[in-house]
């Protein structure tokens, strides 16, 4: 990987403002790239924004699960930054529950950020990235998608979803040039998974053949090289970057 090689590329990152997108964020600066960052809180975007290295960056407020609010906010990026040439569709979130107990609200929500929302924005970067013949596209599904986990019956559905998702794209857009593909982070450790107490950590370190939990460089460091120009032959693929805990 060269120290510039996304010089000039635009990217949108969703879920951007913190945790493993803020991280997503920063790699992509780094590599060159000009990035939008998406949060439904607009000030917490606009701030992460900032704090990104080199110049060219902004933070927008929109709701990924609300498609008018995406096609508007997409408007709004390609005005101010330019058209969009990587898209990372990282914004989620977890309602857990027992299945017995779990409530509608608590599948449709979860449904609608981590599964629509990447349709939305998929959606609306699609048309520009098939006329101009290139673009990356990047979901961040997780490891649940893959093998389940008692208690996530939505959030694992949704990812599970992103997967189908990726590769339907990756199928329909490949000979436009357009490339997308996932990566399936394990247990990171984010605002998401503050909530796990030592005990619940110490179980967790059993499970994981690398022996610990990962942190946000380490799904950066990755999405970094599958949206980039080292990656151009990659297409449909899941990586999991989880210390071999779904092998
Ligand atoms: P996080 O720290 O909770 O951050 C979530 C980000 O998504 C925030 O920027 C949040 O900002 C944004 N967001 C949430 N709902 C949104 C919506 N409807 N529209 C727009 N933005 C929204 O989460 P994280 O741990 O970094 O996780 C990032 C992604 O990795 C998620 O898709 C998650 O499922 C996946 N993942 C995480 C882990 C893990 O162990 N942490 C493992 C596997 C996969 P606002 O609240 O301001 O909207």
């Amino acid at each position: 990987m060269s120290a510039r090689e996304l010089e000039g590329k635009v990217a949108l990152v969703t879920g951007g403002s913190r945790g493993i997108g803020k991280a997503i964020a920063t790699s992509l600066a780094e590599g060159g790239a000009r990035v939008a960052v998406i949060a439904r809180d607009g000030a917490r975007a606009s701030a992460a924004a900032a704090e990104l290295p080199g110049t060219g960056h902004a933070g927008f407020s929109c709701d990924v699960a609300d498609s008018a609010g995406v096609q508007s906010t997409l408007a709004a990026v390609e005005e101010r930054i330019g058209p969009v040439d990587i898209l990372v569709n990282n914004a989620g979130i977890t309602r857990d529950n027992l299945l017995i107990r779990m409530k509608d609200e608590e599948f449709d929500e979860v449904i609608a950020a981590n599964l629509k929302g990447a349709f939305n924005f998929t959606r609306a970067v699609a048309r520009g990235m098939m006329k101009r013949r290139d673009g990356s596209i990047l979901n961040i599904t997780s490891v649940v998608g893959l093998i389940g986990n008692a208690g996530q019956a939505n959030y694992a559905a949704s990812k599970a979803g992103l997967v189908g998702l990726t590769k339907s794209v990756a199928r329909e857009l490949a000979s436009r040039g357009v490339r997308c593909n996932a990566i399936a982070p394990g247990f990171i450790t984010t605002d998401m998974t503050g909530d796990l107490n030592e005990k619940q950590v110490e179980e967790l370190r059993g499970r994981i053949p690398l022996g610990d939990l990962g942190t946000p460089a380490d799904v950066a460091g990755a999405a970094r090289f599958l949206v980039g120009p080292s990656a151009r032959y990659i297409t449909g693929q899941v990586l999991a970057v989880d210390g071999g805990m779904a092998m």
